[in-house]
């Protein structure tokens, strides 16, 4: 049975050697990533597992994001402090809980009703109040709160969202896997003029997005 003590030094570990030594430097990001008790967003029966270097899964066929992945998007959003930020797909609600240290707002918006209940529940235990929880298709966005700073989908489209696009503000950066069922581009787009100007990461394995927007089912 592992402490508190024994996940702090695991959660240091992570961000030395699956963080840091991949080339993720920013003081924000990884301030965070130490910070953040990563295994209570996990399910009991899988804490253990917490730090490691793979997705987990937290129940409903759904997972939590590898750390590394986590920590690679919400740094692609270069986020200073001030900014709004909408994520699609709270699933734990673990990179909503990275992104409230950093970004001023966090709005998040998650299809299946267990899983933001229960992010919402641990977003209010550990005082995580600058975090917003919707339960609905996140592909259509979250209009009343637009614009956004920030957009990061952390499941996996054929495309980006026509309302997504409409949802960023001018400057503002959008971070989402494009590509099929088995594997995906991790893209980071930005709103220039009025247009979207896209840049491909690197590859990439997440759940899909299902919603009017993305896949069907
Ligand atoms: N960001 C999450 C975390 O930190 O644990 C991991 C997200 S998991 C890889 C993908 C999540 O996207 C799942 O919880 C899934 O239910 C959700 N999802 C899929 N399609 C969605 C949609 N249209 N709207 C909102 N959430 C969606």
């Amino acid at each position: 049975m592992l402490d508190e003590t024994d996940y702090k030094s695991l959660r240091e570990n992570m961000v030395d050697c699956q963080i840091k030594a991949r080339g993720i430097n920013g003081e924000k990001v990884l301030k965070a990533m130490r910070e953040i008790p990563r295994h209570l967003f996990i399910p009991e029966q899988q804490r253990s597992y917490a730090y490691e270097d793979f997705p987990v899964p937290i129940g409903e066929g759904q997972t939590i994001s590898q750390p590394h992945i986590v920590a690679l998007m919400t740094e692609m959003l270069q986020l200073k402090g001030h900014e709004k930020v909408l994520e699609i797909g709270t699933g734990s609600g673990y990179q909503s809980a990275i992104l409230s240290k950093i970004a001023k707002e966090v709005y998040t918006v998650e299809k299946i009703e267990y899983l933001a209940l229960k992010a919402e529940k641990i977003f209010k235990i550990l005082g995580y109040n600058n975090i917003k929880v919707k339960i609905g298709d996140g592909t259509e966005g979250w209009s009343e709160h637009a614009p956004y700073d920030g957009i990061i989908i952390t499941a996996g489209s054929p495309k980006i969202p026509e309302p997504l696009i409409e949802q960023i503000s001018e400057d503002g950066r959008l971070v989402i896997p494009i590509g099929d069922a088995f594997s995906q581009d991790l893209t980071v787009a930005q709103k220039i003029k009025g247009k979207l100007t896209k840049r491909i990461i690197c590859g990439c394995i997440f759940v899909p997005l299902i919603g009017k927007h993305a896949w069907e089912k």
